[in-house]
């Protein structure tokens, strides 16, 4: 007898899953594929930097961890919803969000983060199961501060999924980076309740906005959102990496042991981009600043 998994969001058992596209497949038609090869699908890990080949089309890359009801259903809305905005920021034809629409966007991109780290489920790498079950009653963002987006200029189709080193628990932390078209979005989630991953989450991001000088900005809810000038390549990439931003281990300021950065070939992101660590700059910086 087939045995029926259980929906990410939902948790129902009742309905097949369904192969759900990361981003909604229709908007294809609105970023054509640029360049060659395939979309560079990163995972960085407490272990290393990882880039896997992804899908030919960012638009084709798919997860089967949804059932039809949720997909078919407020998710697809909630794409619709968004639409507008996403793609206009996408195509570089606005800089300009609305106060409606910050709050729309803010909800969508942390839809395609939860979405996106389940294509590292292999790899233990998704998000708290709770968050998915969270998103789901609220469809809401997980804290006031957790998505941050900047325009860039990118190979298109780049995405991230950083794990925040984990600690004496088994509890994770994602900060996952997507870029669609010329959008670059990030956002922080972190197991809920988790008191020690939460502010860290906030310091990674915090520390990317430091980086690239505040280009990388915050998606506040309900209030204006302005894309500010283009991320270089460099910060581009800092901003792709933010675990580099500090180190394989979190700050001693917090209390927590730091592991010490093994480099390793092939690139683990101990300093790859020879900027200073977060661990002797921006954190403490950043320590004290409302996030
Ligand atoms: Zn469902």
């Amino acid at each position: 007898m087939k045995v029926l998994r259980r929906c990410a969001f939902c948790g129902r058992t009742d309905s097949p899953l369904t192969k759900e596209h990361v981003y909604p497949r229709h908007w294809a038609n609105f970023f054509p594929r640029s360049g060659t090869g395939p979309v560079n699908v990163f995972q960085t890990t407490p272990k290393g930097h990882v880039q896997r080949r992804g899908a030919n089309h960012q638009f084709d890359e798919q997860v089967r961890d949804v059932c039809a009801v949720c997909n078919n259903g407020w998710m697809a809305e909630l794409d619709e919803a968004a639409k507008t905005v996403v793609v206009s920021l996408g195509q570089a034809t606005t800089a300009m969000m609305d106060a409606s629409a910050t709050s729309t966007f803010r909800s969508w991109a942390t839809k395609i983060a939860l979405v996106r780290t389940l294509q590292d489920k292999a790899h233990a790498q998704q998000a708290h199961e709770d968050r998915f079950h969270d998103f789901y009653r609220d469809r809401k963002p997980f804290g006031p501060l957790v998505v941050q987006a900047a325009r860039c200029e990118m190979p298109h189709g780049d995405n991230n999924t950083s794990w925040v080193m984990p600690g004496a628990n088994s509890a994770t932390s994602n900060t996952v980076t997507v870029t669609l078209g010329r959008l670059l979005f990030q956002v922080g989630i972190f197991a809920p309740g988790d008191e020690t991953y939460g502010p860290l989450t906030r310091l990674q991001l915090a520390a990317v906005r430091n980086m690239t000088k505040g280009k990388v900005r915050l998606v506040r809810d309900q209030r204006r959102f302005e894309l500010g000038e283009e991320v270089t390549e460099t910060e581009m990439m800092l901003v792709r990496e933010p675990a580099a931003l500090i180190g394989a281990g979190p700050a001693a300021e917090n209390n927590i042991s730091r592991t010490p950065i093994k480099r390793s070939r092939g690139g683990s992101f101990g300093n790859p981009y020879g900027v200073p660590n977060i661990n002797d700059v921006a954190w403490q910086r950043y320590g004290d600043e409302s996030l």
